[in-house]
C-alpha cells in the first residue's frame, strides 16, 4: 500500500529528542517548550509564541482570547476542518459559513462580503492545502471593519504572500504540527498573538489559569493544553528543515502536474500559483469533472494499493452542526469540492516512477467509471 502521507524524521530529529530526554526536558514546563517558541518566534516576526497540545486545541486558546458574547458573529469558510466550527462554537459565538473559490479552494473577500452583518465580530480565515486565503484583502476589511482577524495557517508553515509570511496577518494566529504538517511534532501546535496581554491570557488558557503571583487560585476553568517537551524537542530539530521541506513538496507538486496535464477534460488540478506565491502543496488535491464518483475512485485506488484522501465534508453540512446554527443558504462551491475532491499521496516516500504510477492508476479508475 501506498499511504497518503508519511512524516520524515531524520536522524537529528532523533537526537534531538533523545538529548532531551536524557536532560529531563519532558514537561510542558521545561525550558525546550520555550526554546521552541523562541526559534518559532523568530521565523514570524518575533510574535509571541504559544505552544500548545495540537493545532486543534490552538483555535480554541485562539478564539477564547476575545471573550465572545452570545449572537456575536464569526465568519469562517464551510470548506475546511470541523475543529474550525468547534472552536467558534465553544467560544460561545456563533459559527456563520462563507462559501470558497472553486479554483484556490480558498475564501475571498466576496465571499465574506456576501455573509457579513452588523454581528459581525471576527473572521477566521483558513489557508486551505497550499495556498493562502485571499488575505490582504481580508485584512484590510477587517481592519476596516474592526473586526478580530484570527489565522488558521495548521496547512501553511512557510507560505508567503506578497512576501510576508501566513500566520502573521492576523491578530491572533494558529498552527498544527501533526504528522502529515510541514513540521510535525507528532501533535502539536502554536498559537501566534502580537500583543503581551493577549499572550499571556493564552498562556493562562493553556495552562489551568494558574497565575504567576497566587499560584493556586484560579478565576476560571480552564484545560490543560500544554505542549511536552518531547514534542518542542522534535519541533526544534524540523523547524530547521522547513524550507527543505517545502522545496520538495513544490517539486513533487509540481512534477504531479505535469503528468495530470494531458487530463484536464477528466480532472481539475491545483491553481500553481496565487497571490504572488506558488502552491507549496500541503497536499495534492484534484477535483473530478463527474460528478458523484469520486468514492468509487477512492475505493478503487484503495484496492490497488494506492491510498487517498476526499476532500473535507462542508461545515454546514454536518450532523455535528447544532440546529440553531443551521440555514438554508447555499454553498455550492464547498459543496462540490467536497463532493467531488480527493488527493492523492505525498511525501519522501514517494518517487518520480511512484508518481507516474499514482497519475497512470487514478486516470484509469477514472475512465472505468465514467
Ligand atoms: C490539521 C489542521 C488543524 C488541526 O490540527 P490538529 O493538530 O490535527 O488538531 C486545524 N486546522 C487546519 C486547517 C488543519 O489542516
Amino acid at each position: 500500500m501506498i499511504p497518503v502521507f508519511t512524516p520524515e524524521i531524520t536522524t537529528s530529529d532523533i537526537f534531538s529528542v533523545l538529548k532531551n530526554l536524557r536532560r529531563n526536558n519532558i514537561s510542558g514546563n521545561s525550558p525546550i517548550v520555550e526554546e521552541f517558541e523562541k526559534n518559532f518566534s523568530k521565523l514570524y516576526e518575533d510574535k509571541n509564541a504559544i505552544a500548545v497540545s495540537n493545532g486543534s486545541v490552538a483555535l480554541d486558546v485562539a478564539l477564547n482570547l476575545f471573550n465572545f458574547s452570545d449572537g456575536d458573529e464569526v465568519i469562517l469558510p464551510s470548506f475546511t476542518i470541523i475543529s474550525c466550527l468547534a472552536a467558534v462554537i465553544r467560544s460561545g459565538a456563533t459559527p456563520v459559513f462563507c462559501d470558497v473559490d472553486i479554483n484556490t479552494w480558498n475564501m475571498t473577500i466576496k465571499d465574506i462580503e456576501k455573509v457579513y452583518s452588523k454581528n459581525t465580530k471576527a473572521v477566521l480565515a483558513v489557508h486551505t492545502y497550499g495556498l493562502s486565503a485571499d488575505i490582504l484583502n481580508i485584512k484590510e476589511f477587517c481592519d476596516k471593519n474592526n473586526l478580530f482577524l484570527i489565522e488558521d495557517s495548521a496547512e501553511a508553515h512557510g507560505l508567503k504572500v506578497n512576501k510576508k509570511l501566513c500566520g502573521t496577518f492576523g491578530d491572533v494566529s494558529t498552527f498544527s504540527f501533526y504528522a502529515n504538517k510541514h513540521i510535525t511534532t507528532g501533535e502539536g501546535g502554536m498559537v501566534l498573538t502580537n500583543t503581551k496581554d493577549l499572550a499571556d491570557k493564552a498562556k493562562q488558557i493553556r495552562n489551568l489559569d494558574f497565575q504567576s503571583r497566587k499560584r493556586f487560585a484560579h478565576e476560571n476553568l480552564f484545560w490543560n493544553y500544554r505542549m511536552g517537551g518531547m514534542q518542542a524537542s522534535l519541533g526544534i530539530s524540523q523547524l530547521k528543515k522547513l524550507d527543505s521541506t517545502i522545496k520538495f513538496k513544490k517539486n513533487q507538486g509540481n512534477t504531479y502536474t505535469d503528468l495530470f496535464d494531458n487530463y484536464q477534460n477528466y480532472i481539475q488540478l491545483p491553481k500553481t500559483n496565487y497571490l504572488n506565491s506558488n502552491n507549496h502543496y500541503w497536499v495534492y488535491g484534484i477535483i473530478l469533472k463527474k460528478e458523484g464518483i469520486r468514492d468509487k475512485v477512492i475505493k478503487d485506488l484503495f484496492e490497488k494499493g494506492i491510498e487517498t484522501r476526499p476532500f473535507f465534508h462542508p461545515l454546514h453540512l454536518q450532523s455535528a452542526l447544532p440546529i440553531q446554527f443551521i440555514n438554508s443558504k447555499k454553498l455550492p462551491n464547498s459543496e462540490i469540492l467536497g463532493k467531488n475532491g480527493l488527493y492523492i499521496p505525498m511525501g519522501k516516500h514517494i518517487n518520480v516512477k511512484l508518481q507516474k504510477k499514482i497519475v497512470y492508476e487514478t486516470v484509469q479508475s477514472i475512465k472505468k467509471f465514467i
